[in-house]
């Protein structure tokens, strides 16, 4: 089955779409950091993003991320693990990663003080308490950060996926997180993607991580990856 092609005019006008989308919520889209998530897509979706000015980009799969980046080793782009990271993958994604957004646990916590000293954290919290999920529960998250802080990581804040759910239900986990960011003293909110958006930045999100709103369904992968 042949990829779809990107088009970078596409993505423009869904990059506005989604400024639009930030701005009726009051907020200013420039305060928001737009993460383009590429997972699924082909690495023409990374050439897109950064002709459309984004430079932040985000895939869920080690090896995904590590063959996109051999294929693209030059680009000016802040590479994003937002998957569930192995431990023996660290080692490969710690030369590429810019921001782990997806800590979950004490031993990836100490495997990355090894492999990748000082490096930039955010602790992902599991705010719907789904167990399908990863991230530590809300009463959980304050250990891990000390933890991650007391082996030398830079935690910048937490992540979030929130529930499949409607605007009511949503808004309340998103708002979870905020008050842990607040509480913690931390400064990113990662939370929001294509399908709740509004709601996580009205909530107080200063990151939102964006695949289908930018670059449309992910290719043939329907049911196998999400
Ligand atoms: C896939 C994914 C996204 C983007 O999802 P869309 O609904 O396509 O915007 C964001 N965050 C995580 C952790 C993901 O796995």
């Amino acid at each position: 089955m042949a990829d779809r092609v990107i088009d970078p005019d596409d993505v423009a006008e869904r990059l506005a779409a989604v400024r639009a989308r930030i701005a009726s919520t009051g907020v200013d889209p420039a305060a928001v950091t737009i993460l383009a998530v590429t997972k699924g897509h082909p690495v023409e979706a990374i050439d897109a993003a950064v002709a459309v000015g984004l430079d932040e980009v985000g895939e869920n799969y080690a090896q995904e991320l590590v063959a996109k980046h051999a294929e693209r080793p030059d680009l000016d782009v802040r590479w994003h693990m937002i998957g569930h990271v192995q431990t023996n993958k660290v080692r490969s994604l710690a030369p590429i990663v810019a921001l782990w957004q997806s800590v979950d646990r004490p031993s990836l916590v100490k495997e990355l003080a090894k492999r990748a000293p000082g490096a930039a954290v955010l602790v992902q919290v599991n705010v719907s308490g789904e167990a399908s999920k990863s991230g530590v529960a809300p009463d959980d998250a304050e250990a891990l950060v000390e933890r991650a802080r007391a082996a030398g990581l830079d935690v910048r804040g937490l992540m979030t996926i929130a529930e499949a759910a409607p605007a009511d239900v949503v808004g309340p986990q998103f708002a979870l997180l905020r008050g842990l960011v607040d509480r913690l003293g931390l400064v990113e909110c990662s939370m929001g993607m294509t399908g709740d958006l509004e709601v996580a930045v009205a909530e107080g999100a200063t990151i939102v991580r964006l695949g289908t709103a930018l670059f449309g369904p992910r290719p043939g992968t329907a049911g196998l990856r999400h």
